[in-house]
């Protein structure tokens, strides 16, 4: 078989070993026995394949390259660091990986509105965008204090034509941001999609995002191999909020004798609330309608969580990732808040890139991974580019 563990996991119910089902109020049964029942026949049809390769081609700007960081490897004075460029992705991350798939996905049911939350607003603008793309109506669902704060993304989300629909309860963030979404999407859901953001949420989502994001993995594996005259990296790493970058990487070596590291925020220390290493420091349970590992706060509700990487502030973690590590195919790696900052400005200088924050993560962690192993190849997956996070950077941590 091509893709051995791909084709055989996740079993018909979504399940990843233990982890992952689907975990649904009953009105909900229905549009998602429609959803996995359409994606079923789209993941076997050519004309839908043909589709998403078109729009990867000429619209999104795949295939994204690799490049050999030539300056890092030599600071760092070991391995060879290897960058996969989803930086370059139309709108600056991978996310568009499976936004325009979920749009196409929609277009195909006859579903004329996309609908989701956001936290940081990086989903909302990518699932924007393709809506625009597809020419679909689009509302996002953002916390009131997050509007506030990232303006910029509001403003993207509604310059593409998106509605951008404040959370107004409770504290106001990416939380109340799921609450209302859901609220809104099951009033109706027979005309709606829900575009989850993640490997995440209940079946069929982590394996179908998964799956548009292994792209990721099938152009690295070719890549790498033209670029070096080598088969194989040595270890392959990506940051973890949900896990969909970092699915997407891995699924190219998933099957080969290749070492996968998932690496998780550290935040600012390893109390709950300051940190969201969900893998690390979670239990099992069932949220957002999945079972997986996650962060809980004493009375069993997902825990307060921080990382400066706004975009892996997440208390769980898709029930693959929970998988992997438990039977030991994927090990974690950890990087706090300053080691990132610290990757950020060490990349954005000695290679002319600036990274994402959520990116810098897996970044730092290469960096010390190649000092301790300097015969290594070492292929990290890029996963956004730092503009965004550039007036937050200047502010709170001036050069
Ligand atoms: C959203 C985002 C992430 C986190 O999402 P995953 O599903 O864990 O990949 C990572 N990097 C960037 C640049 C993002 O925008």
């Amino acid at each position: 078989m091509k893709n051995q563990y791909l084709e055989t996991m996740p079993d018909k119910n979504g399940y990843f070993g233990k982890y992952g089902g689907s975990f649904l109020p009953p009105p909900l049964e229905e549009p998602f026995q429609k959803i996995r029942q359409a994606y079923d026949e789209l993941s076997k049809s050519n004309k839908f394949i043909n589709e998403l390769k078109y729009i990867r081609k000429h619209f999104q700007g795949r295939p994204t390259p690799i490049t050999y960081a030539k300056n890092l490897t030599k600071f760092c004075g070991g391995g060879k660091i290897y960058l996969k460029r989803e930086d370059l992705n139309h709108m600056g991350a991978h996310k568009l990986n499976h936004t325009m798939a979920e749009a196409l996905l929609a277009k195909k049911l006859g579903i004329k509105k996309l609908i989701a939350e956001t936290g940081a607003g990086q989903h909302g603008v990518a699932l924007a965008t393709s809506a625009a793309y597809f020419g679909l109506e689009c509302e996002i669902h953002m916390g009131e204090v997050d509007i506030k704060k990232e303006r910029p993304n509001v403003i993207r989300m509604q310059i593409l034509g998106a509605k951008v629909v404040p959370a107004t309860h409770g504290l106001k963030t990416l939380k109340e941001a799921v609450d209302s979404a859901f609220e809104a999407y099951m009033k109706d859901p027979t005309n709606q999609l829900f575009c989850i953001g993640s490997v995440v949420g209940p079946h069929p989502y982590p394996k179908m995002i998964r799956d548009f994001q292994s792209v990721v993995g099938f152009e690295s594996k070719e890549q790498f191999k033209e670029l070096t005259k080598i088969d194989l990296p040595d270890m392959v790493a990506a940051c973890v909020g949900g896990g969909s970058n970092a699915m997407g990487i891995f699924s190219g070596f998933i099957d080969d004798d290749v070492k996968l590291y998932g690496v998780e925020p550290m935040g600012k220390g390893d109390k709950i609330g300051e940190h969201s290493a969900s893998l690390s420091y979670g239990t099992p349970g069932i949220m957002h309608g999945f079972n997986s590992i996650m962060l809980k706060d004493k009375d069993g509700e997902p825990a307060p969580v921080h990382s400066i990487g706004s975009g892996i502030d997440y208390p769980s973690v898709g029930p693959e990732h929970a998988y992997l590590n438990e039977i030991g195919r994927t090990k974690i790696g950890l990087c706090n808040d300053d080691e990132a900052i610290d990757a950020f400005y060490r990349l954005s200088k000695l290679e002319g890139i600036i990274p994402a924050l959520e990116s810098a993560h897996a970044v730092a962690f290469v960096m010390n991974y190649a000092k301790q192993n300097k015969n290594e190849n070492i292929l990290v997956n890029l996963s956004g580019r730092g503009d965004k996070d550039i007036d937050f950077v200047a502010e709170n941590y001036p050069i």
